[in-house]
């Protein structure tokens, strides 16, 4: 595509004002990459305010042919916010408000800049609770959390971001300006374009408002440590507590690679065992002793040593900002790392840890693995240096492996982070050619000029892409 003129500038600078559009090296540097360090400059970056300001970017941009991005707090994990043809950066800097908060209806109204906490936070003062947590919900926003379908440590009692959207205001990639779905709990009139706008990762639509649903807050919650001599036993201890009826709002595992390195950088004072247990459940107070005796008794079956509850709010933030900070300390054993986002039948984490295991002999790389393991959603880590190119084939290799193994467990190769560009070479892998087709004649009847966000999700013609069709059957 081609770069912006200066009279697309002007044009840019009547829409959003001087003080909302940027062209400066300076800044653009700001807007060019995410969570996976690729850079790519933009050519412009604008602060919208209203969805008619973004509405006049996108017809300029279909009349003109230049790149739209939207952008949240560019904590994405697969590129997604990365303008990797040029072109004009929509952040929502400006559209940050929390529109309205129902407390009849139990829904909230919010513009997309919204920062996850600070909504979090601000229902939880009203008794009310938006459950879906990204580890990253300090910063990420709830525009880039639709975008994405986030989901986090809570999905495994709560569900995704998906199960909490409502409705949307969308700007089409043409310009239109869209409301989708209901602020009720049913709505079934036509095709349900809220949830193809979920996770279309600002390919489709850019999302200016959702209706967002709420849950009572639970009245209590308990958190507790568990730890394994094996990974095997403690994934095998992950089903078996689904399975003994108790569905934890949290339910995360930990390697000792992840261990170590959190525990070197945060000194929380975790154990220097092969595998971890992060458990939590809520509800209401007098169900969480039996359902803490139970999850007890299910890990000493499966092998656990050490079990205890977390003592007060100090111990347990403590925990959970070690637990979000593994994904950052990992790079204290190497300077590089593939993070992957698998995730597999959960019964069938113990397969995939072993998995995991003769990858990383085999290749010769070393593989932390962490994550929400109460859904089956585990966070690979390959570490390399890429310095070495013999370590960075490796771990190349190692990834499509990983993947390989997942698809052959029935998981999927992404549970949260997309495809972006990270995984663009690898959908063929779990895609067929025919869904492949029909995924890229939405998005033409969407944007037929392919101005918003391209260069994402689908490989380019001609890429290299990794080998076709390894997916078992569903
Ligand atoms: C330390 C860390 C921990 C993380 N943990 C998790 C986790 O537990 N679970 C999880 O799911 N993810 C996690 N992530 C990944 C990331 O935070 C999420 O994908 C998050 O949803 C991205 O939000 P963002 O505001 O940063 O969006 P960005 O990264 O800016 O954008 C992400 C995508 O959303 C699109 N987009 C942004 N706003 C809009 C909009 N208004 N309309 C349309 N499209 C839009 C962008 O074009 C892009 O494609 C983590 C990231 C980090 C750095």
């Amino acid at each position: 595509m081609k770069m912006i003129s200066n009279s697309v500038k002007n044009e840019l600078i009547r829409v959003v004002g001087a003080k909302n559009a940027s062209f400066s090296r300076e800044e653009l540097v700001c807007y060019a990459y995410d969570a996976t360090n690729k850079l790519s400059l933009p050519d412009a970056v604008v602060f919208p305010s209203t969805p008619e300001e973004i509405s006049l970017v996108l017809k300029m941009a279909n009349s003109e042919g230049f790149p739209v991005i939207p952008r949240g707090a560019g904590s994405g994990f697969s590129g997604g916010s990365v303008p990797v043809e040029g072109g004009v950066v929509v952040s929502f800097e400006r559209m940050t408000k929390i529109l309205e908060i129902d407390t009849e209806n139990l829904v909230a109204v919010v513009e997309p800049g919204v920062v996850t906490w600070d909504l979090q936070q601000s229902v939880e003062r009203l008794g009310l609770f938006y459950p879906p947590d990204p580890s990253s919900h300090r910063f990420s926003t709830i525009g880039g959390n639709i975008a994405e379908c986030a989901g986090g440590p809570r999905a495994v009692k709560y569900g995704v971001t998906r199960d909490y959207v409502l409705g949307l205001e969308a700007v089409l990639p043409t310009g239109e300006i869209v409301t989708t779905g209901v602020r009720t709990a049913k709505g079934v009139v036509g095709y349900d374009l809220t949830k193809l706008f979920v996770g279309s990762e600002g390919t489709l639509g850019i999302v200016t408002k959702a209706v967002l649903k709420l849950l009572p807050l639970p009245e209590a919650t308990k958190t507790m440590l568990a730890t394994f001599p094996k990974m095997t036993e403690a994934a095998k201890a992950v089903s078996a507590i689904i399975r003994g009826k108790v569905i934890p709002s949290t339910l995360e595992i930990i390697d000792r690679v992840s261990l170590r390195c959190v525990e070197e950088y945060s000194k929380t004072g975790l154990p220097d065992v092969e595998a971890m247990l992060l458990i939590e459940v809520d509800g209401p107070k007098d169900s969480l002793e039996r359902d803490c005796r139970t999850v007890e008794a299910i890990c000493r079956e499966h092998g656990g040593a050490d079990f205890r509850v977390a003592e007060g709010k100090e111990e347990v933030k403590k925990l959970w900002e070690a637990r979000r900070s593994i994904s950052a300390s990992l790079y204290r054993v190497k300077p590089n790392k593939i993070n992957e986002d698998i995730v597999v039948p959960r019964s069938r984490i113990p397969e995939l840890v072993e998995g995991l295991g003769k990858i990383s002999a085999a290749r010769g790389v070393l593989i932390a693995s962490f994550g929400h393991a109460g859904d089956g959603n585990i966070h690979v880590n390959v570490m390399y240096d890429k310095k070495s190119a013999a370590e960075a084939a490796a771990a190349e290799a190692a990834v499509t492996d990983v993947f390989t193994l997942t698809l052959s467990l029935s998981g999927t190769i992404s549970g949260e982070h997309g495809v972006g560009t990270a995984k663009q070479k690898y959908l063929e892998m779990e895609l067929s050619p025919a869904a492949i087709e029909a995924m890229k004649r939405i998005k033409a009847s969407f944007d037929p000029k392919g101005i918003l966000n391209p260069g994402k999700i689908f490989p380019k013609a001609g890429a290299k892409t990794a080998a076709a069709g390894t997916k078992a059957p569903l």
